[in-house]
């Protein structure tokens, strides 16, 4: 009986080995077991390096030296080296194209680790160029400082001279001054843009820009055909706030509007709105704590921070780089912010929104394999890093966090409402120029890029260039060089903000009106973000998880709702 019953189950189990041997299930979980061994390798190596490359680079961020920045580039070196082993590329070609690997989430990390070996696929001199001309580039930014009248100027310094002065000679020559650092950096940003296009040609596609959307699941037609979409929407709208602001800066600098130039603007770029409305966020933020504020106001909404504050350099120092980011040091908790925070609306707006990104990394899900456990996009971590900095100028959170009484905030409400629209419009214009421009470039290197550059701005900023000026203004923005075919998701980064502004306020908070909330103390919203947004890490293409967290894929609808006004 018993002997009986072992055979019977010998005989099913060698029946169910013959069955599952001509379906071919053994290869499929040969495949996968073979597939988890090379992740497991890959994660032995990539997991611990990334964090010393994310701490080295952070370190000489805040210290600007030679030596912290030889550093983190020869620790990036290393690690771009373990994804440019052809042997291992090879290996997981050959798992892509077995197409025996179906675990959802090994299929997916196998998707995303395949993508950047093939970005890397390139040979180890051209690498190693590209990078120590990116690490040059970088510290040619970290180290300029503008001269304006013989006086050594930060970034800090010359927005508030454009924001704040009254004399066109001194805005104009703080302008100039600004623009200064691209002349030094224009000829190494031509020959890295053209080692780019040599690379991505080299992995079989037309240029940089193309393999940059494809690499990061971007189809270049459909977000040409975006920002195609957003130029109608916007166009006629902006012809108008754009009368409004001449007619505006032409009385107050005395002039005819036929005589603004860009220096009018009150901005390098024109990419931040002037302020044309009565309502001066500013004097709500002179006497603040504003990393106190952000402290707060996270935790009441279940995203506490503390560790995040404790971990960050947030205050201006020499040698320091200038611009603001978050990092995710090590994908299990560790994000840390740096900045150089100063007491006004622009700095609130920019420290909720880096805490904005380093929530999302903070809050990820450690269950995750490491590769799957970072945003879904980078416009997606943009989106929430955008959906609360905009709260620095809301009426609704200024009453709720800053202390404004009631009636201040019903008298501003008018006003920081067409703020925010000519905000939004303003860059939404400037956005156009620097995807546009990046495009061209990258089919283009050769052309006059100069030229191009104030081509873009006129059509889409309307701004007129100076008579004669032929200078490397596009090499001045540093994210030409450094964050190449980024800035589109930035923009993309704001559709995403007001769709899920929309989906909180209706789904979440479950009420109709969307501009008086501030999330102050609601819990739920950091939980719903937390479930449906920063969890899932790259568990699902980006517009997987879009829909499955607000019911519709990425849609222009609620951003032209918010900000344009009809549909
Ligand atoms: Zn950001």
């Amino acid at each position: 009986m018993q002997v009986k019953l072992v055979f019977v189950f010998s005989a099913i189990f060698l029946l169910a080995v013959i069955v599952a041997a001509v379906a071919k299930k053994p290869v499929a979980a040969g495949a996968e077991k073979d597939f988890r061994k090379f992740l497991g390798e890959y994660e032995a190596k990539v997991v611990p390096l990334s964090k010393e490359v994310a701490l080295a680079s952070f370190q000489a961020s805040i210290s600007g030296k030679d030596e912290d920045f030889n550093r983190s580039s020869g620790l990036q070196i290393q690690l771009n080296k373990i994804t440019s082993d052809p042997g291992e590329f090879a290996q997981l070609k050959a798992f892509k194209l077995g197409g025996q690997i179906r675990e959802p989430l090994l299929k997916r990390q196998l998707d995303i680790i395949y993508d950047s070996y093939l970005e890397n696929q390139i040979p180890i001199v051209q690498m190693e160029e590209m990078i120590k001309l990116q690490t040059q580039i970088e510290q040619k930014f970290n180290t300029f400082r503008a001269q304006v009248d013989g006086k050594t100027m930060t970034d800090n310094d010359i927005e508030e001279i454009l924001r704040t002065g009254k004399d066109s000679r001194q805005l104009e020559s703080a302008w100039k001054a600004s623009k200064e650092i691209g002349r030094v950096v224009a000829p190494d940003i031509l020959q890295l843009v053209k080692l780019r296009n040599a690379s991505a040609r080299q992995l079989g596609f037309a240029n940089f820009q193309q393999m940059q959307l494809k690499l990061s699941e971007q189809d270049p037609q459909e977000l040409e055909s975006l920002f195609d979409e957003l130029d109608t929407l916007t166009r006629a709208g902006f012809i108008n706030l754009k009368k409004d602001i001449d007619g505006f800066l032409a009385g107050k600098y005395g002039l005819e509007m036929e005589q603004l130039k860009p220096w009018h603007y009150q901005n390098r770029y024109f990419q931040e709105a002037p302020v044309i409305y009565p309502v001066d966020l500013d004097v709500y933020y002179k006497d603040k704590d504003l990393v106190e504020i952000s402290r707060t106001y996270y935790a009441g909404i279940g995203l506490k921070i503390d560790d995040v504050i404790a971990g960050s350099d947030l205050f201006e120092k020499p040698g320091k780089y200038q611009h603001a980011f978050s990092s995710d040091i090590d994908r299990s908790g560790d994000a840390r912010v740096l900045c150089s925070v100063k007491p006004d609306s622009y700095w609130m707006n920019t420290l909720l929104h880096e805490f904005g990104h380093s929530v999302y990394s903070k809050f990820n899900d450690r269950q995750l394999p490491w590769t799957l456990r970072d945003a879904a996009h980078a416009f997606t971590t943009e989106a929430i890093a955008n959906l609360f900095g905009r709260f620095a100028g809301s009426p609704a959170w200024l009453r709720d966090m800053v202390g404004i009484s009631v009636a201040e905030a019903e008298r501003i409400t008018v006003p920081s409402r067409n703020a925010l629209r000519l905000q939004q419009m303003v860059f939404s214009r400037w956005a156009q120029v620097m995807f546009r421009f990046e495009k061209s470039m990258y089919e283009n290197p050769d052309q006059d890029l100069n030229r191009r550059w104030w081509e873009l701005a006129e059509k889409y900023q309307l701004l007129k260039m100076p008579e004669g000026r032929n200078e490397p203004d596009w090499a001045a923005k540093i994210h030409i060089a450094l964050y190449p075919c980024y800035y589109h998701n930035y923009l993309l980064g704001e559709l995403l903000a007001s769709q899920l502004l929309h989906h909180i306020t209706v789904r979440v908070l479950k009420t109709a009106d969307g501009e008086s909330q501030s999330f102050t103390g609601r819990t739920e919203v950091g939980r719903y973000l937390i479930d449906s947004v920063f969890k899932p890490g790259m568990r699902w293409p980006w517009n997987e998880m879009i829909e499955r967290a607000t019911g519709e894929k990425l849609t222009a609808k609620y951003y032209a709702r918010q900000f344009v006004g009809g549909r």
